[in-house]
């Protein structure tokens, strides 16, 4: 399969990682737009959120898990961080292999464009 992300958790394409586990791996984005710009991605390939069913519980709540744990390494958690996940055109997707983007740094405005 001809995937991005799934190229960086093989390590065929290096990122700069900040986290992993098991079930999931987060690494810097490329183009961020915040001092802080994580993507936390499943290991495994699941195009979008609308791939998940119930046998993906664990892993989404590990994506979760990492963002609480990611803020916590950064020491943002007090401060505040934001995390957003896009599915398809609408929401703004460009890559498909989910990933929740990880924000900190910066105070954000709502609601987001
Ligand atoms: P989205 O528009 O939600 O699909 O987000 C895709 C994100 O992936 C964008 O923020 C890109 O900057 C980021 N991105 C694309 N290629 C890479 C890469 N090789 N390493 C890190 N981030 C990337
Ligand atoms: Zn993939």
């Amino acid at each position: 399969m001809d995937c991005l992300f799934c190229k960086i958790v093989s390590g065929d394409i290096p990122c700069e990682k900040v986290y992993e586990n098991a079930e999931v791996m987060a690494f810097r984005d490329l183009n961020p737009q915040a001092p802080h710009h994580i993507l936390i991605i499943p290991k495994q390939h699941l195009s979008t959120l609308n791939d998940f069913g119930a046998e993906h519980v664990a892993t989404f709540g590990a994506m979760g898990l990492a963002a609480k744990e990611i803020a916590q390494s950064l020491e943002v958690d007090e401060q505040g961080y934001r995390v957003v996940l896009n599915c398809n055109a609408d929401g703004g997707q460009t890559v498909f292999h989910t990933h929740m983007h990880f924000m900190a740094g910066r105070a954000f405005s709502w609601p987001p464009g």
